[in-house]
């Protein structure tokens, strides 16, 4: 770790003066990665603007337009035990408490969770090739061992997945990302904030130096009725997704009248395909239909030497997790799916 000043911010417009014109000057929340990146040399600090005093952004709050507002500061385990959430966005919250373990839920904040970066083992090992730790030295994973890495959306430079759950359902929801910066504020769709790989795998998202996360906001539609979050992964806890879906259906006479799919562990963001979602508008929903839906998001998939058994592994998740979030009995504790 090198060597590097700590400053508190009690405020917005603090953190961003401190965090200046200086890239290496970085935000701290809940720690639980940025901690991991400063121990193993993978990003190096001048200045950490420590924010949890911001109180503001540490709650949430019901908003006019129907929808709900979780500030950036809120803990993740706060956010997925909140009666708020638990009841009108339970896709949200069962997304959350499938990551990580109960102690970093309870450090990790909401703001935090869409900032941390991939577990690619060669980004974390600083003796080996790895353009997004260090741009143009060459991707150890595509020739080497890549059985946690992308099938969807991945480049020549970066195989790398995203490794957020909570992410997956923020994208299901069709949240919206607050940003305070030195410029004003700004509004960012979920789906716009989290970037594909390409030339600039070194950069993971569109928030700017100096801007700060201040909330997530989600629309009043949380399909609370029929829903279902799905992680597959190699142990049942405190693991990364191999794939997980997050699916919310809004059914009416026994149509689909709307519904949302996004998968995590499969590519560099979270993945949604709309042309698959309004294939299914309009339907009854029938195994078939999902199966064809399942086709339409995995089109293109291309898998490597050790992770190729994810593109049918996603298939079959992506099926399950309808057929579970069409029968809410299934989301019942210890329930089985109606396959
Ligand atoms: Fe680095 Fe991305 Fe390649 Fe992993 S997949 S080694 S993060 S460039």
């Amino acid at each position: 770790m090198n060597n590097f000043s700590y400053t508190k911010a009690s405020n917005v417009d603090q953190a961003i003066s401190q965090l200046d014109a200086d890239i290496r000057n970085k935000i701290v929340a809940g720690g639980t990665n940025i901690t991991d990146l400063l121990k193993y040399f993978i990003t190096k600090a001048d200045k950490l603007v420590d924010i949890n005093a911001i109180k503001e952004h540490n709650s949430i709050l019901r908003l006019d337009n129907g929808g709900v507002r979780i500030g950036a500061l809120h803990t993740n385990a706060d956010t997925a035990y909140d009666p708020i959430i638990e009841g009108r966005y339970p896709l949200l919250s069962k997304a959350i408490l499938a990551g990580a373990s109960a102690q970093i839920r309870n450090m990790a904040t909401n703001g935090g969770n869409l900032m941390q970066r991939t577990r690619c083992y060669y980004f974390y090992d600083i003796n080996t090739p790895c353009n997004k730790r260090d741009p143009g030295s060459g991707c150890s994973a595509i020739t080497g061992y890549n059985r946690i890495h992308a099938i969807l959306g991945q480049s020549k430079n970066c195989i790398a997945v995203f490794p957020s759950d909570m992410c997956v359902a923020l994208s299901a929801l069709n949240a919206t990302i607050n940003i305070s910066g030195s410029h004003g504020e700004r509004v960012v769709d979920f789906s716009d904030f989290h970037r594909l790989p390409g030339d600039t795998p070194n950069i993971d998202n569109n928030l700017k130096h100096g801007e700060v996360i201040t909330s997530i906001d989600l629309p009043e539609k949380g399909f609370e009725k029929n829903y279902s979050y799905l992680k597959l992964r190699d142990r049942s806890s405190y693991s990364f997704a191999l794939v997980s879906v997050a699916t919310g259906f809004d059914i009416e006479n026994g149509i689909i009248k709307d519904v949302r799919i996004a998968l995590g562990g499969v590519a560099h963001k979270p993945w949604r395909v709309p042309e698959a979602e309004d294939f299914l508008k309009g339907k009854e929903p029938t195994q078939e239909i999902i199966t064809e839906a399942a086709n339409i998001i995995l089109k293109g998939a291309m898998g490597y030497q050790h992770n190729s058994f994810k593109i049918i592994l996603a298939k079959r998740a992506i099926i399950r997790n309808c057929i579970m979030a069409l029968d809410p009995e299934s989301q019942r504790p210890g329930a089985k799916p109606s396959l």
